[in-house]
């Protein structure tokens, strides 16, 4: 099995950054991830494997889901 599974294992599938993914607040308030390498901000892009801890967490993904359902409306 993988031991990283306890340690802060972020990772971009933009530019392959290996590490720490930063949050940020953007101008709604709203908590976003950041990739301190090239910038991404793209969820679905990354993977965060702190996605359990805390309303951080939850929140990250509760926008991700509105995001998708924005998006299969607007594709209607
Ligand atoms: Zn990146």
């Amino acid at each position: 099995m993988y031991a990283e599974l306890n340690t802060k294992s972020d990772y971009c599938m933009e530019c392959g950054y290996d590490g720490e993914i930063q949050i940020k607040e953007d101008d709604d308030g709203k908590l976003i991830w950041v990739c301190p390498h090239c910038g991404n901000t793209d969820q679905d892009k990354m993977s965060v494997a702190r996605r359990t801890c805390g309303y951080i967490g939850t929140q990250f993904w509760n926008q991700g889901r509105t995001q998708e359902i924005k998006e299969r409306v607007l594709h209607l």
